[in-house]
């Protein structure tokens, strides 16, 4: 285990399917360090049209001698389509892949989902490594083995658990990240902490210039504690039997305004951290939580410059409506993720709609 300000390698622990987590800068460099997870001759790395022209020759760099093709996706999340599963195992079937191939995703949540789902079919099976390039999906997507694709019915209707062999989280890459996606980024660290974590939750708060000026050791920190805590959830419960479950929290307030939104106006992280606001009050008012919690809340999601108020325009109504939908729920009763205070989450079932609808009715005047 490598541990220093910059660098950092943690082990998300699954018997034999555990695999580490590197994070630090220049790794996508350090090829002889990452290719020795490859076990056979052929790999195939899946990108998409905005960061394989930034990152791809370094990957490739590392696969002389190797049978190797790239797949790349277009740019979005229109593009976490069955229809591109499907070419992509075209890709593998080209490349005559064997059962000791490996899937390298190259890119954010979008690409490693589709990634890890393409490789889960393969022959059923094969391995598969992720380079994040975002900071969502170094800090969530690519730990954990949730893998899948959207369906014209919904997001992520279809996929599998599969988990990588290795994730390889660069921090160079985020130099080329727009702002507004590093900070949606950080909205699911701050969820980390929200959940369970108070120490690293106080931390934020001291550190909350800092990572958003995107100081190093600062942002190794922060992307450590949140994969170390996810780590740790997978770990005792990797197929979402119970406290994995806690990971949603915002998620469904969150999930209502992105679709609100037809998935333009916000980010999924700029969603979740509205939604755990909501989530919060909704759990203060509940008499869960104090509003002290909230505030301290509030101001960390403001002090890293994450969106704190619902739309304009938001209708309650729709909200409520479109929170009835969500998978966690059983027939006719919302079952959501509430907290009690900085880093206590529970699932809480049959919440009152009345008491949900008056948070949503709060947020929106
Ligand atoms: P994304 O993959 O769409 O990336 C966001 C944008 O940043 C894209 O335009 C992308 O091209 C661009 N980009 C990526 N890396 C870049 C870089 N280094 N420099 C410049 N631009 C770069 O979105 P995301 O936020 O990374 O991931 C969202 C997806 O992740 C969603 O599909 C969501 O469902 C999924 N997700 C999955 C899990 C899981 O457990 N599997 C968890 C959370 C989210
Ligand atoms: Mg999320």
């Amino acid at each position: 285990m490598i541990s220093n300000a910059i660098n950092q390698t943690i082990d998300v622990a699954l018997g034999e399917r555990s695999y580490p987590v590197w994070i630090g800068r220049g790794l996508l460099d350090d090829t002889s360090r990452w290719r020795a997870a490859l076990r056979g001759r052929h790999v195939l790395v899946l990108s998409n049209r905005t960061v394989a022209p930034l990152y791809l020759e370094r990957v490739t760099r590392g696969l002389d001698g190797l049978h190797w093709s790239s797949f790349l996706l277009d740019d979005g999340e229109a593009h976490k389509s069955f229809a591109n599963v499907g070419l992509a195992l075209d890709a593998l079937a080209s490349l005559g892949a064997t059962r000791d191939a490996c899937v390298i995703a190259l890119g954010g949540g979008v690409v490693g989902d589709l990634a890890g789902f393409t490789a889960a079919c393969w022959m059923r099976g094969i391995d598969f490594i992720q380079m994040p390039t975002t900071l969502l999906a170094m800090v969530d997507s690519s730990v954990g083995g949730k893998t899948g694709v959207n369906l014209p019915a919904g997001k992520n209707l279809a996929g599998a658990f599969h988990q990588p062999r290795a994730v390889i989280a660069d921090i160079g890459t985020l130099d080329s990240l727009p702002d507004r996606e590093y900070r949606a980024g950080i909205a699911e660290i701050i969820k980390g902490a929200a959940i369970g974590d108070p120490d690293f939750f106080a931390w934020l708060e001291q550190h909350a210039k800092a990572l958003t000026a995107r100081d190093e050791v600062a942002l190794v920190h922060a992307i450590a504690a949140k994969v170390r805590y996810k780590a740790g959830v997978v770990a005792r419960d990797e197929t979402e039997q119970g406290e994995r479950a806690l990971l949603n929290l915002g998620h469904t307030f969150g999930h209502a305004l992105e679709t609100a939104g037809r998935y333009t106006t916000l980010l999924h992280g700029e969603g979740v951290a509205i939604g755990m606001l909501l989530a919060a009050r909704l759990s203060e008012r509940l008499g869960m939580s104090a509003p002290a919690d909230t505030t301290r809340l509030e101001q960390l999601l403001k002090a890293v410059g994450l969106p704190t108020t619902v739309p304009p325009g938001s209708d309650p109504q729709q909200l409520l409506a479109l929170m009835r939908l969500d998978k966690k729920n059983t027939a006719g009763t919302l079952r959501l993720i509430l907290w009690r205070g900085i880093g206590r989450a529970e699932i809480v079932a049959g919440v009152n709609e009345a008491d949900v609808l008056a948070v949503l009715k709060e947020a929106a005047t």
